[in-house]
C-alpha cells in the first residue's frame, strides 16, 4: 500500500526524532508500569503514543480515526502504541464496554503487543501514584482541599470576561488540607462536600487554570478497584499522569482539549519539580475530530437511539459504531482507508459520508466475488424452451481476476428477473423488456418479449419471452443479434431464497445535530427495507461473507441472522453514490 500522506502530526514526530528528543528512552526512568520501565535503555521503541478510551460506551468511527492515527504513527515510526482504558469515572464504566473496546481495536487490525511486550493498561492501575502526587502537591502549596460544594465553586469561577474569586479555603495551611484529603480518602465525607483543587490562578484568562478540581468524592464501586477508593481523580488530572507514567511521547487528542494543554503542562512540570516524574515529559498535540455527515457519534444520542428502539441495538447496521459498521459489511481495511484519506488537520471540517462508502468500494472491488441477486423478483417464462430441460451458463467470479475461476449456474424455462426490468408500456429511452423488444440475459441468451400476464388488480405477475437459440454468451453466434439491454436473471427452480436488508442512511440531514430541530426529527423513515430475494445458487450465506451482487452493490451475510441454509444479506453500499439522486 502507498505510504499515507504526510500531515502535521507526522511532521512533529519526524522533527522530534530528528532532534533525538527521546534518545535516552526516558520512560525507563518513570515510576510507571513494569512493562514500560523494563523496556530499559535498549528498548527499540522510538516513540510512544496511546489510544485512551473511557469504557463508558461502544467505539464508533470517530474512535477509529484516533486509533488509526495513534497506532499508525507508532507503526510508521518504529514506536509503540498503548491501549489504555481510561477508567477514572466509576459510575459510567463497565466491564462489557472494556471487552467490546478490546475486540473492536483488534478487529480494526491493531495490536498493542510490541517488541515482545503487551502494552495494555488501565488508568486505575495508577490510582496509588495519583494519590501520592496529590499529597505532594498539597505539601508544596500547589493544591488545597476546598470545602465548598460544586455549586459554590462554580459561582466563584468568574466568566470569560470576569476573573474568579478566591475560595475561603484557598490559603488554609497545608497540614489542614492534607488531613482533609486523608479524611476524604477514608470515606469520612459525603459526595460533593469537598474537593481537592490545584492552586494556580483564579484570574487566569484560561478558565481551566482557575484552580481546577483534581479529586472529588464518589462513594461508588469501580469495575476494577471495587470499593478500595471513594475519591476519584478528575480526567484532567489523571490523563497527563497516565501519559507520563507510560512514557508517552506524543499525547494526541481532539481540538476541544487545546485549552487544557496549559494545565497538562503545569501539572507535569510541577510533578517533575517535586521529583515524582522525570524529563522529557509527554507533549499534547491536538487534531480535528472526524465529523462524518449523516451520522451522529455523540454517546448520549447513540444511547437514545438504542434505548428508544429507533435501531435494533448497538450493532444495528445503520449505526456508526464499530459493531454496526462491521455488521453492515464494512471491512477494517475500508475504515483504515477512510482514516488515512482524511489525514489529520488542525481545523474542524465535515467529511462526506460518501467517502466512507467509496473506501469500502475501493477495498472490496478487487477482492469481492461477484454473484447475481434478484431483489424484486418477477417470473419470466421462456415459452420456446423445453419444460424438463436445463443447461449451464457461466460467468467469471471476478471480471479482473481470472485466477478466481468461474461460476456455473443453470438456464431453463422459468426464470426470475427484476420487476424494474419489465414495462408493459415502456417509458422513453427504456431498453429493457417490453412486448416486442429484445434484450440479452446476462451470460445467457438474447430473448424477445412476447407478452405478460396480469392479476385481477392489474399487476404484472408473469412475463413471457422466446429465446434465440444461436445467441448464447461465449458462443460464436453471441454477437449475431445486437441488443441495447442486458438484464440479470436467475433460474427459478434452483435460485436460493434469501432475505435481503437494504440499508440506507439513518438520517436525512447531513448534520442531524444542528439542523434546528431535535435530531430524531431527521431520522430517515426509509433507512431499512427488507425484501425476499433470490440468490445465484452457490452464494455463500456464511456470516460475514461479502459479495458484489452485480449491478446492486456490496452485500454481506449478516453476522447474527444468516446461515448457509437460510441466508440473510445486508446491503453495505450501492455501486455508485446515489444518495439524493
Ligand atoms: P466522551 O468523552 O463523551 O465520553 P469520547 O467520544 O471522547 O466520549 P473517549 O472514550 O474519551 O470518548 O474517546 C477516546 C479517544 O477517541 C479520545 O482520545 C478521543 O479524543 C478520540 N475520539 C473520540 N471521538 C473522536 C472523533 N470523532 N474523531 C477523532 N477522535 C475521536
Ligand atoms: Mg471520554
Ligand atoms: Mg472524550
Amino acid at each position: 500500500a502507498a505510504a499515507p500522506a504526510t500531515n502535521f502530526l507526522r511532521n512533529i514526530v519526524e522533527a522530534d526524532l530528528a532532534a533525538d528528543r527521546y534518545a535516552d528512552k526516558h520512560w525507563a526512568g518513570q515510576p510507571g508500569p513494569a512493562s514500560v520501565q523494563q523496556a530499559g535503555p535498549l528498548d527499540p521503541a522510538r516513540i510512544r503514543t496511546r489510544f485512551p478510551p473511557e469504557p463508558n460506551g461502544y467505539l464508533h468511527i470517530g474512535h477509529a480515526k484516533s486509533i488509526s492515527l495513534n497506532f499508525g504513527l507508532a507503526r510508521d515510526y518504529g514506536g509503540v502504541c498503548h491501549l489504555r482504558l481510561d477508567d477514572t469515572n466509576p459510575e459510567k464504566e463497565e466491564q462489557r464496554y472494556v471487552d467490546a473496546i478490546v475486540d473492536a481495536v483488534r478487529w480494526l487490525g491493531y495490536d498493542w503487543t510490541a517488541f515482545g511486550t503487551e502494552h495494555y493498561y488501565h488508568a486505575s492501575d495508577y490510582f496509588d501514584f495519583m494519590y501520592q502526587a496529590a499529597e505532594a502537591l498539597i505539601a508544596s502549596g500547589d493544591a488545597y482541599v476546598d470545602e465548598q460544594n460544586p455549586e459554590e465553586m462554580r459561582a466563584m469561577r468568574g466568566t470569560l470576561t470576569e476573573p474568579g474569586t478566591d475560595s475561603p479555603w484557598r490559603s488554609r495551611p497545608a497540614e489542614e488540607s492534607l488531613a482533609r484529603l486523608r479524611d476524604m480518602r477514608d470515606g469520612k465525607h459525603p459526595d460533593g462536600s469537598m474537593a481537592l483543587r490545584a492552586r494556580i490562578d483564579m484570574a487566569s484568562p484560561n478558565m481551566n487554570l482557575r484552580d481546577p478540581v483534581l479529586y472529588r468524592i464518589r462513594h461508588a464501586e469501580h469495575h476494577r478497584t471495587g470499593g478500595k477508593w471513594c475519591i476519584y481523580p478528575m480526567y484532567t488530572y489523571a490523563h497527563p499522569i497516565e501519559d507520563a507514567l507510560e512514557g508517552i511521547t506524543h499525547s494526541i487528542c481532539t481540538l476541544e482539549f487545546e485549552d487544557q494543554r496549559p494545565f497538562y503542562d503545569w501539572l507535569l512540570g510541577r510533578l517533575r519539580d517535586l521529583g515524582l516524574l522525570a524529563d522529557p515529559l509527554p507533549h499534547q498535540h491536538e487534531f480535528a475530530r472526524l465529523n462524518l455527515t449523516y451520522i451522529i457519534t455523540s454517546k448520549r444520542k447513540l444511547l437514545q437511539l438504542v434505548n428508544d428502539g429507533h435501531v435494533s441495538g448497538w450493532d444495528d447496521p445503520r449505526l456508526p459504531t464499530i459493531l454496526g459498521l462491521r455488521r453492515r459489511g464494512y471491512t477494517p481495511e475500508a475504515i483504515q482507508l477512510l482514516c488515512e484519506r482524511t489525514g489529520a488537520s488542525k481545523s474542524d471540517s465535515w467529511i462526506d459520508y460518501a467517502l466512507l462508502e467509496q473506501a469500502l468500494r475501493d477495498d472490496l472491488d478487487p477482492k469481492a466475488p461477484r454473484s447475481v441477486a434478484v431483489l424484486r423478483p418477477l417470473k419470466l417464462v421462456i415459452t420456446n424452451y423445453p419444460e424438463d430441460q436445463t443447461e449451464e451458463c457461466s460467468a467469471p467470479r471476478h471480471p479482473h481476476h481470472p485466477e478466481m475461476g468461474r461460476r456455473l449456474f443453470p438456464f431453463g424455462r422459468e426464470l426470475w428477473i427484476e420487476q424494474e426490468d419489465f414495462a408493459e408500456t415502456p417509458p422513453k429511452g427504456f431498453f429493457r423488456l417490453f412486448p416486442g423488444n429484445m434484450v440479452r440475459l446476462k451470460y445467457g441468451y438474447v430473448i424477445k418479449c412476447t407478452g405478460c400476464t396480469k392479476d385481477a388488480t392489474g399487476n404484472v405477475v408473469e412475463v413471457q419471452a422466446e429465446y434465440l437459440p444461436d445467441t448464447k454468451s461465449g458462443t460464436p453466434g453471441a454477437d449475431s443479434v445486437k441488443v441495447k439491454g442486458n438484464i440479470t436473471w436467475l433460474h427459478a427452480p434452483t435460485a436460493a431464497a434469501a432475505e435481503v436488508r437494504l440499508y440506507d442512511r439513518l438520517f436525512t440531514e447531513a448534520n442531524p445535530s444542528s439542523g434546528g430541530k431535535d435530531f430524531l426529527e431527521y431520522l430517515n423513515p426509509n433507512s431499512i427495507e427488507v425484501v425476499q430475494a433470490y440468490l445465484e445458487p452457490g452464494t455463500d450465506g456464511t456470516p460475514g461473507t461479502s459479495y458484489q451482487f452485480e449491478r446492486f452493490g456490496y452485500f454481506v451475510a449478516d453476522r447474527e441472522d444468516s446461515s448457509t441454509l437460510k441466508p440473510v444479506f445486508n446491503r453495505t453500499t450501492t455501486l455508485r453514490d446515489s444518495w439524493g439522486k
